[in-house]
């Protein structure tokens, strides 16, 4: 099944009538394209002696490189796509209507609910007896009702849990069959299309089926779905991965294991996330998810194994502190740590990045949704908010992402956020001299999510390179900003084929 979608016909095909652009520079743009056994092998005048089995007429579409989303949860996104969802719902009698239609004497488990004010008394009164949980939209913070309390043997006011607690609460809800799982990613990856996504690298190993299912699952999946997925290596699989006897990086042209994933620290909805002055109306500046030395520890067990490490950390003094604790053990010659989110940051930190290998996974669409709330979290604002312009001038790598499920992974969205800089609450807008031209926000996307796959043959159109691309429909360089909010796609093409056409 495998070698159908590597070695499928043996092909020529033209690709015609379309705006190529390769990225290589803003203005370089092809008016066809052939590819050949998944990879491009050649551009206009150069490719006109040639005897093509397949044309395909782009119909005067533009073409770019596969959209690639740096940092999501693959099998996050998809459960979310498998469960009841209340991320547009704001209101809280709203949220327990919704709650008491989905509830049907079953543990109900409810994704992405936006906090305003439920307890456990108000999911009580729907049952004390069958769990009820509401994942907030932060990820680290549910809400949950006695019954679960009970399971978890916590006591508790409100039954609103943070961080290790919230974990012990989801554990108790059932795990899914292999199937189930395959479902899921299959579910996630087919969303994925409808957003010209063509990879992702993702953060799913440790939190599912274990190690080696879970594995196996992205193996049966991705022989059936073309998906260049990468896979982090969340710290507490490691010693599985080293039982498992794979290598780093390459298993198939879909599957890479990249990483070691840790956390630093929390997040600012939820007071964690570590900042160098406390909160607003409080003693404490957040917390570290594990001592600096037990941190350091498994830095030390990456390095040991060659791997690099992909840190969570949002914090700005978790920032100099993950900084600090890197440059002490840095990563084999040519080989990138990464860093995962980053909005708040000063001048020491963006000084020490500067010299260091590591390139730093953002998530645009955070701007747009986390502001102005979380300003009113800080005693004192930290210097920088999102200052991608200042880290690209300053040449650290930025790679674009949703971190979906948090995010739709809708990469134009991504784009926007990073050129508009306006929040989704009050519509206004945020230092806008950091904000990313056109040019710059699409390399998010396509050179910048690929930086980390150590595959020099990904995030360009040239020749040599994989035949994934993310078709749309307008000029995304041209075209009036607020347009990127509409649906632009025209066709997602993975390895030649075409995984995403639009009807
Ligand atoms: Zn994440």
């Amino acid at each position: 099944m495998l070698r159908a979608f590597l070695y499928k016909g043996d092909e020529m095909k033209l690709w015609k009538n379309g705006f190529f652009h390769t990225m290589v520079n803003e203005n370089e743009i092809k008016q066809q394209m052939a590819t050949h056994k998944g990879k491009i092998i050649g551009f206009d005048e150069e490719i006109n002696h040639l005897d093509f089995d397949e044309i395909i007429d782009l119909k005067g579409h533009h073409v770019y490189p596969g959209f690639v989303d740096a940092h999501l949860h693959l099998l996050g996104y998809g459960q979310k796509l498998s469960r009841l969802n209340l991320i547009q719902i704001k209101d809280q009698s709203l949220v327990i209507e919704t709650l008491i239609h989905h509830f049907n004497d079953q543990p109900l488990f409810a994704e992405g609910y936006f906090e305003c004010g439920i307890t456990k008394k108000e999911l009580n009164q729907i049952s004390k007896d069958i769990p009820i949980l509401l994942r907030h939209n932060d990820y680290h913070t549910i809400t949950t009702n006695d019954a679960v309390l009970k399971l978890i043997n916590q006591e508790h006011s409100n039954g609103v849990l943070t961080e290790e607690l919230a974990e012990m609460a989801m554990n108790i809800f059932p795990k899914h069959t292999e199937h189930g799982l395959e479902e899921i990613l299959k579910k996630s990856i087919k969303s994925l299309y409808h957003y010209g996504i063509t990879g992702g690298h993702s953060d799913d190993l440790y939190y599912f089926n274990g190690f080696t299912q879970t594995l196996k699952v992205f193996d049966t999946v991705l022989e059936k779905m073309p998906f260049r997925a990468h896979l982090l290596l969340h710290h507490m699989v490691l010693d599985d991965f080293v039982h498992s006897r794979r290598m780093a990086f390459n298993q198939t042209p879909y599957l890479q294991l990249g990483a070691v994933k840790m956390f630093y620290d929390g997040t600012v909805y939820s007071k964690t996330a570590l900042m160098k002055v406390p909160y607003r109306d409080s003693i404490s500046n957040g917390m570290r998810i594990h001592s600096k030395s037990e941190f350091v520890e498994i830095i030390l067990k990456a390095r040991k194994l060659g791997l690099t490490v992909a840190i969570h950390v949002i914090g700005d003094q978790g920032l100099i502190e993950v900084l600090e604790l890197l440059k002490a053990n840095p990563p084999k010659t040519g080989l990138y740590d990464r860093l995962i989110h980053t909005p708040w940051m000063d001048d020491q930190a963006i000084l020490m990045m500067k010299d260091m290998p590591i390139t730093l996974d953002i998530q645009p669409q955070f701007l747009s949704s986390d502001l102005p709330w979380a300003l009113d979290y800080f005693s004192i604002k930290p210097q920088y908010a999102f200052p991608w312009k200042t880290l690209l001038n300053n040449h650290i790598h930025l790679a674009g992402s949703s971190d979906a499920p948090v995010e739709i992974p809708n990469p134009l969205l991504g784009i926007y956020s990073a050129i508009k800089r306006q929040s989704d609450h009050n519509h206004q807008t945020y230092s806008t001299h950091e904000s990313l031209t056109r040019f710059e926000a699409i390399g998010l996307y396509t050179k910048g999510a690929n930086f980390s796959t150590m595959d020099n043959t990904r995030g360009y159109l040239k020749k040599g390179f994989i035949a994934d691309f993310s078709i749309f429909i307008d000029d995304l360089l041209k075209t009036n900003l607020e347009n990127l909010k509409n649906t632009l796609l025209y066709e997602t093409v993975i390895n030649e084929h075409i995984v995403y056409k639009r009807t």
